[in-house]
């Protein structure tokens, strides 16, 4: 592999606050160390149909307070297979461009790595989700404000929860993950939180319920992350406990989607600026194959295999911090 000369850069996966002070901070480091910066439209499915365009400084002002991503985010089923990313590759080679940085998550690493092992190419990862659930960094671009938006939204439940002593369960996101629901729950001083990661005991939670939740007086809050275990959902939750209870007065509320959007908080902002600077200097160094992450606050470099090998797991003494202050 000669020398980098052209820097290309995209999202992939699901979009969170901050991708676009990720491809502000690629395209402003790539045109500092005297390269060119290519944008490539639409993830890998853009790539696999040569939507890129050069970006120049100019390109990227005004962008970091945004929410969503300028060069838009996709799924692409073509890039799965062997001639999607051959057809990707070759794009590449027609454009010149030299190595590439992809902002996503698990997925997209997944295929980055293969677009390595098949066509030698440089590619580095940004860490760019909303669900926090990559190994190796201690946040991933987008947690942080989407817990906040998930905290704005259940402190408002919560007057409502208050003024008619209801019991709520409010859904968060977090398919596979449920740190978004932990992080929600220890911030809103809510009573109890479902996640996917541990199994739902309707025991415990109807022992809980019983002890702590008044119809007359007292509300509760339960978060659930979205995907939970095979109980289900927030609806289906309090589907079971309202069977059990008919007298408890039960609403349910899913965010959805507004969690993905609005303005990066500054953590995002900032974070999404180192890691988007550090993909280029990675690359000048040679790297490839690595996601670049922060743990105890330095940046780190975590090898593609290592991050979609392993779990990332939730921290136990926060699920038990839940449990202590809700008593
Ligand atoms: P998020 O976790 O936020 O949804 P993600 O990067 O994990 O982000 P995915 O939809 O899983 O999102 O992956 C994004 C894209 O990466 C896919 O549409 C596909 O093009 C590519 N990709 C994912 N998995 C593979 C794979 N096993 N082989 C090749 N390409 C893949």
């Amino acid at each position: 592999m000669g020398k980098i000369k052209r820097i290309g850069v995209l999202t992939s996966g699901g979009d969170s606050p901050g991708m676009n002070a990720a491809i502000r901070a690629v395209v402003r480091a790539t045109i500092y160390n005297g390269l060119e910066a290519y944008g490539i439209y639409g993830g890998y499915q853009g790539l696999i149909e040569g939507d890129i365009k050069e970006l120049k400084k100019s390109d990227v002002s005004n962008i970091i307070q945004r929410g969503g991503t300028i060069l838009k985010s996709a799924r692409s089923a073509e890039f799965r297979t062997l001639e999607g990313r051959a057809k990707a590759a070759q794009m590449l080679a027609e454009y010149k461009i030299d190595a590439l940085v992809v902002i996503g998550g698990d997925g997209s690493f997944t295929g980055a790595r293969l677009l390595i092992q098949e066509h030698d190419i440089p590619v580095v990862g940004v860490p760019g989700t909303i669900d926090n659930d990559l190994f190796g960094t201690d946040w991933t671009i987008g947690y942080d404000t989407a817990v906040n938006t998930a905290i704005d939204a259940v402190d408002k439940i919560k007057d409502t929860a208050s003024a008619h002593s209801r019991l709520f369960f409010v859904e968060v996101m977090g398919r596979d993950a449920g740190f978004i629901a932990l992080r929600t729950a220890i911030a809103t001083g809510a009573e109890a939180v479902l996640v996917p990661e541990v199994e739902t005991n309707f025991k415990d939670l109807e022992a809980f319920l019983e002890k702590d939740y008044n119809p007359k007086e007292s509300s509760a809050i339960v978060i659930v992350a979205e995907g939970n275990d095979k109980s289900g959902g927030a609806y289906s939750i309090a589907e079971k406990v309202a069977k059990e209870h008919p007298e408890y007065d039960i609403r349910v509320s899913v965010l959805g989607h507004m969690q993905r959007g609005g303005s990066p908080s500054q953590a995002d902002r900032v974070l999404a600026s180192q890691l988007g600077a550090a993909a280029v200097e990675a690359l000048l160094d040679d790297q490839k194959s690595i996601m670049l992450g922060i743990a105890n606050k330095s940046i780190v470099h975590v090898p593609f295999n290592k991050t979609i090998k392993h779990t990332k797991d939730l921290n136990p003494e926060f699920l038990e911090l839940v449990k202590v202050l809700s008593t």
